[in-house]
């Protein structure tokens, strides 16, 4: 049927545009479809929005395209003054934006004024980034020649996220890629597209010029973004999301030799040895489990925990787990909201069931309440085996798995036997041991007695399967540039 997406959606002052970005316009989709965004916490519809077809795809492309070398030619100071009016735009507005966050997603308010908080620290970041992007001069060692190395703007990017952070990875991509003097098509993921299109809003109130972002919200996500990425136009292809998906678009991106930065999936080892501060190693793993409820790339997946302290370790996070409030992602009083749809608590559950099928041991949840939404109960198994499915793949839910250990190395070896390398936690009050066990860690990211790595300063990624390249940092501002070197006689 044919329907045409409200032109915006009024919500506590907040007015979130409903249809596509393209070349500074709010637009209809080509075929006028609607795509209807579902809170996961009563299953009730938010918003129907426009629903792309390949030629609004290809629209964004020439939108972006038209708009480069205007942009890239912008002194770096204009491009850094948008930027922080960004981040400012986005401090005003970051209670309705959490508002937002928490019901199309689902996350409590506390995770959603976190993620907003976090998402607008990358438009000040790289607001300060956008006028520091130095290159060098130097000798030839044979005396001959002076090297000029710079960093130019890649052009017309193409930038894909994921659902379970709408704001943060966004702005992630979307801050680095303007700093840097590129252009973009952003699609967010078609759970969770209201926030990407309030962002995008206030990037256009904050000043950023017609077509140098656009939006693309769609159903045929496939069928869209396999010509744009096609598009020989199209230089960059940054995606964040589950490795799956990211082998297929490395796959698509060989064509034309995209350059790639891919955020993927984790399977994060959160290794507490028997003299951790237990405390402090328990309010580690509530951050490192529960934020967001369970879904995040940087999830605590699996608990090794030293012989010796397993018991205890288990019994004090099992009485946290336990006190968490369950309820709508809104609700001032929840601390754990749903899960994002119906398929992933069917996943959790499958994964519970089948961990507690090979000998695991439920301290507490194990199943989904009986309330109207997409919930699951916070859960403790321990005696993990490592046959487990939950022990080789995401479990993306509250699911604490606990698994003991014996040994410093046993736990080093279990840490690295996985695909993945994204995160990992380490609880020990010996440093020198903390320091000894990350170096060995195959992963992008090692916290070391703290929960949480996320820091719009430092280098996010993962090696192995979990990706490619770093997001934040002046890093995540390179990967946006290619290196051009000059070799100068004078
Ligand atoms: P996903 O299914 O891989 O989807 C991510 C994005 O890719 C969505 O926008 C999706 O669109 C799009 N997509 C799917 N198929 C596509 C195709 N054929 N061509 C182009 N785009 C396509 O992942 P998700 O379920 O949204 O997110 C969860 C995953 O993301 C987890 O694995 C998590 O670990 C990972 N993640 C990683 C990081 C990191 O920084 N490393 C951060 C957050 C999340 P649709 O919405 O239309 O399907």
């Amino acid at each position: 049927m044919t329907q045409t997406a409200p032109e915006a959606l009024a919500l506590d002052g907040l007015d979130v545009p409903t249809r596509l970005l393209i070349a500074g316009e709010w637009r209809d989709a080509a075929a006028g479809a609607v795509i209807n965004v579902v809170n996961p916490s009563d299953t009730s519809v938010l918003a129907s929005i426009a629903d792309a077809e390949v030629e609004d795809g290809l629209a964004a492309v020439d939108a972006a395209a038209a708009a480069f070398p205007a942009w890239a030619g912008t002194a770096p100071r204009e491009r850094a003054e948008i930027l922080r009016r960004c981040f400012e735009l986005m401090t005003e507005r970051s209670e309705q934006l959490a508002r937002l966050i928490s019901l199309e997603n689902g996350k409590a308010l506390p995770d959603a004024r976190g993620e907003v908080a976090y998402a607008a620290e990358f438009f000040r970041w790289y607001s300060e980034e956008a006028v520091r992007i130095i290159g060098d001069v130097s000798t030839s060692p044979s005396g001959s020649n002076r090297i000029l190395v710079q960093h130019q703007p890649i052009g017309v990017t193409a930038l894909i996220t994921p659902w379970n952070f709408p704001a943060a990875m966004a702005t992630r991509k979307l801050a680095p890629a303007l700093a840097a003097g590129c252009t973009a098509v952003l699609k967010p993921a078609a759970l969770t597209p209201l926030t990407s299109l309030a962002i995008a809003q206030l990037m256009v109130d904050a000043g950023v010029p017609a077509g140098v972002v656009n939006v693309i919200t769609t159903s045929r996500t496939g069928a869209v973004m396999g010509p744009v990425i096609a598009d020989p136009r199209v230089r960059k292809l940054s995606f964040t999301g589950s490795t799956e998906v990211g082998r297929h678009l490395l796959r698509q991106a060989a064509d034309n030799v995209l350059k790639c930065s891919m955020e993927l999936g984790g399977n994060a080892p959160f290794l507490v040895f028997d003299d951790a501060d237990l405390d402090k190693a328990v309010d580690g793993a509530m951050v490192a489990k529960m934020r967001n409820g369970g879904q995040a790339c940087t999830a605590a997946n699996r608990i090794y925990v030293q012989r010796g302290v397993d018991e205890e370790f288990a019994r004090r996070l099992t009485e946290r787990m336990s006190a968490l409030r369950v309820g709508p992602g809104t609700d001032p009083a929840t601390e754990v909201g749903p899960l994002v749809d119906e398929a992933s608590v069917r996943k959790v559950d499958e994964l519970v069931r089948d961990a507690v099928g090979q000998g695991a041991r439920l301290l507490t949840g194990g199943r989904a309440p009986q309330a109207e939404g997409f919930f699951y109960l916070p859960t403790v198994l321990t005696n993990v085996p490592l046959s487990a499915r939950m022990v080789s793949g995401e479990i993306f839910g509250p699911v604490a798995s606990i698994i003991p250990f014996d040994t410093e190395e046993e736990a080093i070896a279990a840490a690295n036997d996985s695909e993945y390398g994204l995160a990992a936690y380490v609880f020990s009050e010996d440093l020198r041991r903390a320091l000894r066990v990350s170096e060995r860690i195959e992963s992008g990211m090692v916290a070391i007695n703290r929960g949480l790595v996320s820091d719009p300063a430092a280098p996010f990624g993962g090696v192995k399967q979990s990706g490619l390249g770093r997001e934040g940092a002046h890093q995540g501002l390179l990967d946006f540039t290619e290196t051009k070197y000059i070799a100068l006689d004078w």
